[in-house]
């Protein structure tokens, strides 16, 4: 008798490598069958953005050809996901579906009314495994028993917790059913945005497990040993830019986890105290993604509620036309709009100009940061509704470790600070480019014939600024500091 096949439902673990559901599957012996479904419509509020869309579109195209190198194949489908997995369990006669977990609410929703549904209703056998975390967001409590809420004595307790498990392989062979079953055509889930946009985002990113290889195997050979003296600098190559890759499950966090520390401990390396300070801050980033999915998972209702109750009721701004001038870059705060057309045109902006930009929204212009939250959501190929969450209520003062509401980023200053030469400025923000740099991050600062010099003309070539940052650190202090109260 043919031993019975096993489908492994494919999520955000779109990668062969530490893919425990994928090996699970393979070591069972029978076929596997490889499945991805399209199904937005079952992620609630936060079905794929933009730039996800149009990752995934080229992550799945990626992984279908690694399957096909080891003589299988990617079946994919459309939603709902309970009736297409129905389907292949009567057509291929399935005897188990793999995955591996998320942790998003609406999808942990699904996922448990599903897994009920296969094991009562289908008959079959239905597992979950870890594939997307270090710890599980309930293995790490505090003292009490309770969740953490400040990301240091969470990061401290990580510690004292036994070594994350090591990464496991991808497996040599995966057996094909006699006949595959019917597969949608990846063209037909209409993932590719039919902008231009795609163009940019492809000019600067490749997605795909090989390439996130490729990626980390760069970081290591350079920048990581140099990682927390260089990664607030926009205009330098001084982060890993894994997070899209990650998102996505290309990677895991167990392989990135593990390739720093193996760094980080091989003698052979002879790396300096220093150096191994800096490869430790890259590890503990990795912990603040834990961290964010820890909180987004007690914490279920914080996409949308402020995890400090009292900041609810809050009367943000409702300004169209200053959130569009955000959103286009059009502020007049260069270092917000270099992030902001970052962001735009590649789909990911660094992390302190996150923070900035952030800052200038829920601060500056008093517009919710669930505003912020949304159109990032929509343009980040990164976007994670776990990291997205933290760092928005982080921004707006409101959430887990957040800063305190008197906390407000001059633009100004963060921009000398940080894009000190400009060269980060004068690329995304060309039509100031001449400026000099003792006026470049404060351009209405100048005077006429220094403008004049440079080809610019405020309120023609580049915006006035949309607001005074003195006048409005003042406005958010009394509005904020009397929620305090
Ligand atoms: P590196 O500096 O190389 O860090 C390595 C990895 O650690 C990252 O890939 C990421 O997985 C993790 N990491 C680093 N910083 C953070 C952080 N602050 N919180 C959680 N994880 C972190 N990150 C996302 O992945 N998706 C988002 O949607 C997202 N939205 C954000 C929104 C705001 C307002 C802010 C302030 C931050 C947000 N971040 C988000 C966190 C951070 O900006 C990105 O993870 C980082 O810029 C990715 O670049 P990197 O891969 O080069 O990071």
């Amino acid at each position: 008798m043919p031993e019975p096949a096993t489908i492994v439902w494919f999520r955000q673990d779109l990668r062969l490598a530490d893919n425990p559901a994928l090996s699970a599957a393979a070591d069972r012996g029978g076929p596997v069958i490889p499945v991805y479904v399209w199904a937005p419509d079952e992620e609630g509020d936060w079905a794929p953005g933009g730039a996800q869309r149009w990752w995934l579109h080229h992550s799945l195209k990626s992984l279908a050809d690694s399957l096909e190198s080891l003589g299988s194949r990617l079946i994919l489908r459309e939603g709902p996901t309970r009736d297409a997995l129905d389907d292949l369990v009567t057509k291929t006669g399935a005897d188990a579906v793999y995955w591996n977990r998320r942790y998003e609410p609406a999808v942990m929703e699904r996922d448990k009314s599903i897994k009920s549904w296969l094991r009562n209703d289908r008959g079959v056998t239905a597992n979950s495994f870890n594939s997307n975390l270090l710890f599980e967001p309930w293995q790490v409590q505090t003292q009490s028993g309770g969740p953490y809420k400040v990301y240091t004595p969470f990061w401290r307790m990580t510690q004292k917790m036994p070594e994350p498990d090591a990464p496991i392989a991808a497996p040599d062979k995966l057996t094909a059913p006699d006949s595959w079953p019917q597969s949608a055509k990846l063209d037909t889930l209409g993932l590719e945005p039919t902008r231009g946009w795609k163009d940019g985002l492809a000019a600067v990113w490749t997605p795909g497990e090989a390439e996130v290889r490729k990626r980390l195997d760069a970081f290591l050979d350079g920048p990581i040993t140099d990682y927390q003296d260089e990664r607030n600098f926009p205009d330098r190559e001084g982060t890993s830019r894994l997070s899209p890759h990650l998102h996505h499950g290309e990677i895991g966090p167990r392989q990135a986890y593990q390739a720093a520390r193996r760094y980080m401990t091989d003698g052979r390396r002879n790396l300096s105290k220093d150096d191994k300070k800096q490869v430790e801050t890259f590890i503990k980033e990795i912990y603040w993604r834990e961290f964010a999915y820890h909180v987004l998972y007690h914490y279920p209702d914080t996409p949308h509620e402020p995890l400090q109750e009292k900041f609810s009721k809050f009367p943000w701004e409702q300004d169209a036309d200053q959130l569009k001038r955000w959103q286009k870059g059009q502020t007049g705060y260069p270092i917000v709009d270099a992030g902001m057309r970052q962001l735009y045109a590649t789909g990911w902006m660094h992390n302190r100009v996150r923070m900035i930009v952030a800052s200038f929204l829920v601060k500056d212009l008093l517009i919710s940061w669930e505003e912020g939250a949304a159109w990032f959501w929509d343009t980040l190929v990164d976007a994670d509704l776990a990291s997205n969450t933290l760092g928005w209520q982080w921004a707006g003062g409101c959430g887990a470790d957040a800063a305190p509401y008197f906390r407000i980023f001059n633009p100004v200053l963060q921009g000398e600070k940080f894009d000190k030469d400009g060269g980060y400025v004068r690329e995304w923000v060309p039509e100031i480019a001449e400026l000099p740099n003792k006026w470049l991050h404060r351009p209405w600062e100048a005077s006429e014939s220094v403008l004049k010099q440079a080809g610019v003309v405020l309120g023609k070539t580049y915006p006035e600024p949309v607001v005074d940052h003195k006048q409005a650190r003042e406005s958010a202090l009394s509005a904020l500091g009397a929620i305090k109260d």
